[in-house]
């Protein structure tokens, strides 16, 4: 599951993104309304946290112009003051959920959750390759009747690779997905956590699904 912040506040930001990560959500950031918009007009995200007072363009702009383009990602509305305007403003405008600040972080993951599962009710939360199942929502993994626990990390991996199966994902585009930064070519830290998702999800069944594409990266098989 991918969140999208747009918050110019860095510090929230950070926090929020920290937060989220370890719920092992992969999340972008945007400190201003225009990068974020435009963000969201070039990639696909589950979710978006948008704050309204913002730079170059405000929340309840962006939000106009996403639902005006028919992008109908669930937008959770982050307003600064308790102002009843506000809150409707945000919610005429298509925002699905809004907290007002200051709030707990529990609080904001609990409207994650509830949100991101409404986004999900028409979608199926499962995925499946071969005998591996991932509750997308749960955030669980199951090899046949094998229950599989993951790091944060892990998973994101996982469901990356689920979502493209049979296509060889290179070290490039890994990076970029997981851990949106491109790593200097000299590391092995992608290798490394393909090695322990690899020994997850493949010790001890005949039939191994990750595989290593020589010189190139890797690929999840489900033939
Ligand atoms: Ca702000």
């Amino acid at each position: 599951m991918r969140i999208l912040i747009i918050e110019d506040e860095k510090k929230v930001a950070k926090l929020l993104q920290q937060g989220l990560e370890e719920e092992r959500y992969t999340v972008d950031v945007a400190y201003d309304g225009e990068s974020g918009s435009q963000l969201i007009l070039s990639e696909t995200f589950d979710l978006i946290i948008l704050d309204i007072l913002l730079p170059k363009k405000d929340g309840i702009t962006v939000l106009k112009e996403i639902r005006s383009k028919k992008i109908n990602t669930p937008v959770l509305m982050l307003t600064a003051k308790s102002s009843i305007d506000d809150k409707v403003e945000g919610l005429d405008a298509g925002a699905d959920d809004y907290l007002t600040k200051p709030f707990s972080f529990a609080e904001l993951l609990a409207r994650v959750r509830s949100l991101l599962r409404r986004g999900t009710v028409e979608k199926s939360t499962t995925m499946k390759v071969v005998d591996l199942h991932l509750d997308t929502v749960a955030h669980k993994a199951k090899r046949g009747e094998k229950i599989i626990e993951l790091t944060g990390k892990e998973y994101a991996l996982l469901e990356y690779f689920m979502r493209n199966v049979n296509r060889v994902l290179t070290r490039a585009l890994i990076s970029e997905q997981i851990w949106n930064y491109n790593f200097d070519t000299g590391t092995n830290v992608i290798d490394v956590y393909i090695n322990h998702l690899r020994s997850k999800i493949d010790d001890g069944f005949e039939k191994k699904l990750l595989h290593t594409v020589r010189g190139i990266g890797y690929v999840l098989k489900d033939e």
